[in-house]
């Protein structure tokens, strides 16, 4: 083969800059939807005995079909919307864009085609990229929810192999109404329908989860991480639950032994410690609605949030605001439509840092770019 171009990138990757918010060393970090709440010293604790024991079997290989953390991850599922779920249901691997990358390897490829509804997950036109499936991105309304109608006529013309959906959505934090995900997996016909729930346990209270509809629908696919609302982004664990066959098919893409001791028993220690980990979540929910009704108060728009994060703006020079912050040392995120910016909910502490920092930068003159369209 001769190419132009060193190293020899296949085309598509010419030019194309990893993905990733800039990691900065800031007091106030509110830029990637993580839990500011770390694990407890006990569950910290749980956590090293576990490691030590996993470290004593290092030498072997692990558990291939870790098939005592599905266990566990099967037994939560199954106390947060999960049905009747059983072990042959669940999967895992090292985050859940591990897990969706999987589906698309599994289900995407050349002459396939993977659809979502911009603006969306920022990652997701890369599974796509990087398994060789075409990418179409449907819209969005102005408020961020789908007009379902719409998303309905999308699927059914360009009869997608893979759906990708996050519920809540990020960056905007709009959840999907129960009826969308029936009317898209029956849209969708013997394509895969998946709703990223990495979000799921901030939905607000009598908000269903989709994990509830997949006794019902068979290409439905519901992801969960361990991300966000179970504060353990460092131990890079994500999971799903769908039909056994669809598991099952995630194993022949699979590299093998995907999943190491540590991070098995790492998350297996966690899920002893479950409620602990989750207890922060009502918090966050209450600062998250503190933030969206602060930031309305003056005068932005702000979208509806589900989440652990809010969409606001709009400015006319987002990145002025977004710099103002990050030189006062509060770091978010300048992601979605332009003239939007997100931020993470933090503790009561960061989040009045934010309010002070955002406060200071809307005075000043320089830097007074609100733009209320
Ligand atoms: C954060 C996030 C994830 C989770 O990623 P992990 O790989 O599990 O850390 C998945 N989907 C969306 C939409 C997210 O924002």
């Amino acid at each position: 083969m001769s190419s132009l171009t060193w190293p020899p990138l296949r085309d598509a990757l010419v030019g194309e800059e990893p993905y990733g918010a800039p990691q900065l060393d800031v007091a106030v970090a509110l830029n990637t939807n993580e839990n500011p709440y770390g694990p407890s010293a006990e569950a910290a604790d749980d956590i090293a005995e576990a490691v030590r024991s996993a470290a004593l079997g290092l030498n072997r290989y692990p558990d291939r079909e870790f098939t005592e953390l599905r266990s566990a991850l099967t037994d939560y599922l199954n106390t947060d919307g999960g049905q009747d779920l059983t072990p042959d249901m669940v999967w895992a691997a090292n985050g859940s864009n591990e897990v969706m990358m999987q589906i698309l390897q599994a289900f995407g490829g050349p002459g396939r085609t993977a659809v979502s509804f911009a603006p969306t997950y920022a990652m997701y036109p890369e599974y796509a990229r990087n398994s060789l499936t075409e990418w179409v991105a449907g819209r969005r309304e102005d408020d961020f929810s789908l007009d379902l109608e719409a998303a309905r006529r999308l699927v059914e013309e360009v009869r997608p192999a893979v759906v990708l959906l996050p519920s809540p959505n990020n960056p905007t934090g709009t959840a999907l109404p129960p009826e969308a995900i029936s009317v898209l997996c029956e849209a969708a016909g013997n394509g895969i329908v998946v709703i990223d729930e990495a979000y799921g346990e901030f939905r607000r209270e009598g908000v269903p989860s989709a994990l509830e509809l997949i006794g019902t629908h068979r290409n439905l696919v519901v992801t969960r991480t361990m991300s966000k609302a179970f504060a353990l982004a460092g131990a890079r664990l994500g999971y799903l639950a769908a039909r056994p066959e669809v598991v099952d098919a995630l194993r022949i893409v699979r590299l093998p032994y995907h999943l190491s001791a540590v991070t098995q028993a790492t998350a297996l220690a966690a899920l002893r410690h479950a409620d602990e980990l989750l207890a922060k979540v009502a918090d966050l929910r209450a600062e998250r609605d503190a933030c969206v009704e602060w930031l309305r108060t003056q005068g932005l728009r702000v979208a509806d949030s589900d989440a652990n994060f809010v969409l606001f703006g709009t400015f006319a020079d987002r990145h002025a605001v977004w710099q103002g912050l990050l030189d006062a040392g509060v770091l978010i995120r300048e992601t979605g439509p332009e003239g939007w910016l997100r931020v993470s909910v933090g503790t009561p502490a960061e989040m009045a840092a934010f309010r002070e920092a955002l406060t200071a930068v809307m005075a000043d003159p320089s830097t007074t770019v609100k733009e209320n369209r």
